[in-house]
């Protein structure tokens, strides 16, 4: 962490006792053991990496994964949360390779994958522990003494299961074209890696001349923003309907679509344009190869094929020239005309990213080398250039901000390379893949049909096979002789066909360096004879997100295990993560379940939004532009953050700029206030009923809002919106403190105070319940400070008030029925009309301690049933002798000398208390004071005397000092 000791609030101590109380009274467990009416609630947890600490982006997931289970567990369910470990893959390989100084793949396969291997198995837990310390003080429960972890042998053997599903339904199946790699990790990734790593990069475009070979001085002009292509040149491509001319100027006659000559007339010098012809007529012509690396050699396939113009339908002329130079190694669509034309294959790069040997001229040069320096990252595109400019083959350069993909992991530019992977069918599989997915709850709903929706519809098959190292492997054995496949579904089968079983010998870990040395001998027959060959492992590992997709199956080690929990628990009725994760890991669970299940992997999601810095930039370690989530929580306590997260605009799947003021204002306006309603509770209570009458409008309407809030609360979790589960106990806390609590004070001191205790109990302890789930810590100290014995050991144990329940016990305490919603309304104009009064108040300069004759309010605001009551709250609060009703809102503002006399005694007893308050005493002792009045008017205290004495319980004695005064 930081290292910089913050001092602890007291919320945030208080917070750590609570921690330490649920820990002793094992209440987490207790919670998993009471008995559940309702049955099994099944969540899936989203396993995250422990090579770095957790962000906010962690902790806003966690929040929301604890809330709902801790409700559904209120609810009378069973709600298991089992924590996992994300191990696999190219995150923890990074920080090997940086640790070991390496830069290259090769270097990995020098010191040998064995060794690699189990460093990253050292390395990928070092912040376990560190987690295993936050995600607790969050208040997030959750079992990590059990955790799953996907480099575990019976996760991965899941993995294998999972897999052997998918190829015996032929959903698995190889092909070679043309995939991004990066050329750093020396792997291909899969679209949703490759969408997730585009930024706008700044290079050089250049259009070149490809002159005719039977027409010399003619060129046709072709552009490319990727100059480094340009050796791997094999074929045009024009469309066949697109309107081309032919220009003449000073240096040459050009070749290029109409619409581009007129759009950069000015690149030509006195231009003249010869005629018009369709891409059509240009088909088949041939053209001089910029380079003769692969042009001379008589041995290419296909070399005929080569060098030619093509036509294609996705050629445009809105982009370049209208004329796409092709370099089907290097490119989706080229490589797709390669296909359909047999065009020869020219791969003049090797995967790492540096030009081949062939390629004399440029040879072992970084064809996008990854670099901060402009000059070194445009340097290859610049010899290139040069190189055309030196054989008369270039026309004209520009500089261009483009979007490029870039390794989501390393950061290196990717290179579109031609290469072999695995693919899972998504397009063929598409239509039930969406079928599937309408039946989903998510929330925010727009994600729905929009992020979510539209990435199904856009998904391409899925490139599942890596050429890395730490990493589930694809469990597929292949006959070096024969060629045949075999693929096995668990560790089991591989002991079988190896002969390791015979030997008495286990599989105990399936990473590549393990079974790799574990050859099968091939059964096949060929030609009525037993092939006898040696089968290998093909030697790629399997997409991290594989992991990821399995987990349901990997963390009960399914179908091997658990096999009747598992049948129970699938679908998840609940899982969340961040928006990143609509095209990662929602989408894999979904594919994978949808391809072995024809099922969904789950129910309801919730996608979070992006917590940035306050500024509105990306939280960046660098520049410390955000605090340390730890000190917020040892600030202001891990409720005020949980709370400001679930009540944010991230809850919607929107950015939240993180602002500390904001938790600050939570401990303030909740944390604060309530405890003060508590402390005000806990001066009165003693031995209060839990049975009881009132017929006090405040004690109806609280009551009544209670029922409101706990509807409001209930609507927001049952519909997975936990802005709306949280929000409203904010107003609810604003008007149990500043109204019910104000205006019932005086109630509070008198003898006869049972009903507005019982009341305000009554009140507490539902209001502890419905904020469990968001602030467990608070709610917690709540319950336990209000609760007596037959109440549950914490509040995490106790049922969900039930707002129906509420209303039978307003209707069977208070006698009312079906007047809740007018009471409701009434109340509200009623502060309405205070916060009015106030305002002309303060605007006559009056302060609320002077009395005033009367108010005249509106009274058809009102319904007559509660004029009475309601016009004398309204009189105590704005201190008005009398609330009559009349035409319009008016405060007589005349202070006669009577008025002026009651002011100067309110005062009086105001000082008195605050001098009592001082003194530390407490409201039933009798005191003797000796009063320091100030400027009040002491003939007028003295005439009060007796009536002072008696309502603050105080003898008065005169400070002699300001005596007299007349
Ligand atoms: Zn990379
Ligand atoms: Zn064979």
């Amino acid at each position: 962490m930081s290292g910089k000791e913050t001092r602890k609030s007291e919320v945030s101590e208080r917070e750590e006792k609570i921690l330490a109380f649920w820990e002793k009274r094992e209440i987490f467990k207790k919670t998993l053991e009471k008995p559940s009416s309702k049955g099994e609630y099944s969540f899936y947890d989203g396993p995250p990496f422990a090579t770095g600490l957790p962000h906010y982006g962690h902790i806003v997931a966690s929040v929301i994964k604890d809330v709902i289970p801790r409700y559904f567990t209120m609810r009378g369910y069973h709600v298991p949360r089992v924590w996992g470990w994300d191990c696999h893959g190219l995150p923890i390989e990074n920080i090997v390779e940086k640790e070991l100084g390496f830069k290259h793949k090769k270097e990995i396969e020098e010191m040998g994958v064995a060794k690699f291997n189990e460093r990253c198995r050292e390395r990928v837990l070092t912040y376990a522990s560190e987690w295993e310390k936050i995600i607790p003080r969050i208040g997030r429960w959750a079992d990590m003494e059990n955790a799953y972890r996907t480099m575990d042998k019976p996760f991965m053997e899941s993995v294998w299961w999972v897999f052997k599903q998918l190829y015996d339904k032929g959903l698995v199946y190889e092909d070679y074209r043309s995939m991004h790699v990066c050329p750093r990790c020396e792997t291909t990734l899969s679209q949703q890696e490759v969408s997730e790593g585009y930024k706008d990069v700044k290079d050089i475009s250049v259009t070149a001349k490809f002159g005719l070979v039977d027409e010399p001085g003619t060129y046709f002009l072709a552009w490319t923003t990727t100059p480094w292509t340009l050796p791997g040149n094999v074929a045009l491509a024009v469309g066949a309907n697109i309107t081309y001319v032919k220009v003449k100027d000073e240096t040459g006659i050009y070749i290029l679509a109409k619409s581009t000559f007129e759009n950069s007339r000015e690149r030509f010098q006195n231009p003249q344009i010869l005629c018009e012809m369709k891409g059509r007529e240009f088909v088949g012509r041939s053209y001089k190869p910029l380079f003769d690396y692969y042009s001379n050699d008589t041995m290419l396939k296909n070399r005929e094929n080569g060098w030619k113009v093509y036509a294609t339908d996705f050629v445009t002329a809105d982009e370049g020239t209208g004329i796409a130079h092709e370099a089907p190694a290097f490119g989706a669509d080229d490589w797709e005309l390669l296909k359909q034309v047999h065009l020869p294959f020219v791969q003049h790069v090797n995967k790492d990213g540096t030009f081949k040997t062939e390629v004399k001229d440029f040879a072992g040069m970084e064809v996008n080398p990854r670099s901060d320096d402009e000059k070194v990252r445009l340097g290859t595109d610049i010899a290139i250039i040069r190189y055309l400019q030196e054989h008369g083959t270039f026309f004209s350069k520009e500089n261009i901000t483009h979007s490029y993909p870039h390794c989501w992991r390393c950061d290196t530019p990717l290179l579109n390379y031609a290469t072999s992977s695995w693919f899972v069918k998504i397009e063929e599989q598409k239509k039930r893949i969406i079928d599937r997915a309408s039946s989903i709850n998510w929330s925010p709903a727009h994600i729905k049909n929009g992020r979510w929706g539209k990435w199904l519809e856009g998904a391409r098959d899925w490139s599942i096979s890596r050429q890395r190292f730490w990493a589930s492997v694809i469990p597929l054995w292949r006959c070096e002789t024969c060629k045949t496949e075999r693929v096995f579904g668990s560790a089991h089968e591989l002991e079988e066909a190896s002969g390791l079983a015979d030997q008495g010998k286990k599989v105990d870990d399936l990473h590549k360096h393990i079974v790799d040395e574990i050859t099968v001998p091939c059964l096949e027959l060929v030609e009525g004879r037993e092939c006898g060959g040696v089968m290998k492992r093909i030697p790629d590992v399997l997409d991290t997100w594989f992991d990821s997709g399995s987990m349901p199956y990997g963390e009960r080690h399914y179908p091997f295990e658990y096999k009747a929990e598992f049948d129970r628990d699938f679908p998840a009725q609940f899982i969340a993560e961040g928006l990143d994760q609509t095209r990662a890991w929602f989408y894999y669970m979904h594919i994978l379940a949808t391809s072995i299940f024809n099922r969904n992997a789950f129910q309801n999601v919730i996608v979070n939004g992006i917590v940035l810095a306050e500024d509105g930039k990306k939280m960046s370690k660098k520049l410390k532009n955000y605090p340390d989530p730890m000190e917020v929580v040892d600030r202001y306590g891990a409720d005020a953050l949980r709370f400001y997260l679930l009540s944010s605009p991230v809850m919607q799947a929107e950015n939240l700029s993180f602002s500390e003021k904001g938790v600050d204002e939570i401990v303030k306006k909740n944390i604060g206030r309530l405890s003060n309603v508590l402390a005000f509770y806990q001066l009165y209570a003693n031995g209060t009923p839990r049975d009881w009458k009132s017929g006090h409008i405040l004690d109806r309407w609280i009551l009544l809002r209670l029922d409101q809030l706990i509807r409001e609360i209930t609507d927001g979790f049952e519909t997975y919106r936990l802005d709306i589960a949280t929000r409203p106990i904010t107003g609810f806390i604003d008007d149990l403190s500043v109204w019910y609590l104000r205006r019932s004070r005086e109630r509070f001191k008198t003898t006869d105070n049972n009903d507005a205790l019982a009341t305000l109990r009554y009140v507490l302890l539902d209001l502890s319940k419905v904020m469990a789930p968001t602030m467990p810590f608070f709610a917690e100290h709540l319950f336990q400070s209000v609760r007596e014995g037959e109440d549950e050991e914490s509040v995490h144990l106790a049922s969900w008030p039930e707002a129906r329940a509420t209303v039978n016990f307003i209707q069977r305490v208070l006698g009312q029925g079906g007047e809740g919603t007018k009471l409701l309304a009434a109340m509200k104009v009623a502060r309405n009309i205070v916060s009015q009064a106030l305002e002309h108040r303060d605007k006559a300069g009056i302060k609320v301690r002077q009395p005033l004759r009367q108010l005249t309010v509106t009274s058809e605001q009102f319904t007559g049933k509660y004029e009475k009551e309601l016009f004398a709250l309204i009189a105590d609060e704005i201190n008005v002798k009398e609330v009559v009703a009349g035409p319009e809102i008016r405060l007589d503002t005349k202070i006669t000398p009577e008025l002026e006399e009651e002011g100067v005694v309110r005062d009086a007893i105001r000082t008195i208390q605050d001098a009592r308050k001082k003194a530390k005493l407490n409201p039933k002792e009798h005191a003797n004071l000796a009063v320091d009045f100030g400027g009040l008017d002491t003939s007028a205290i003295k005439r009060n005397l007796d009536h002072i004495q008696k309502e603050t319980n105080t003898t008065i004695g005169f400070s002699s000092k300001l005596e007299p005064r007349t």
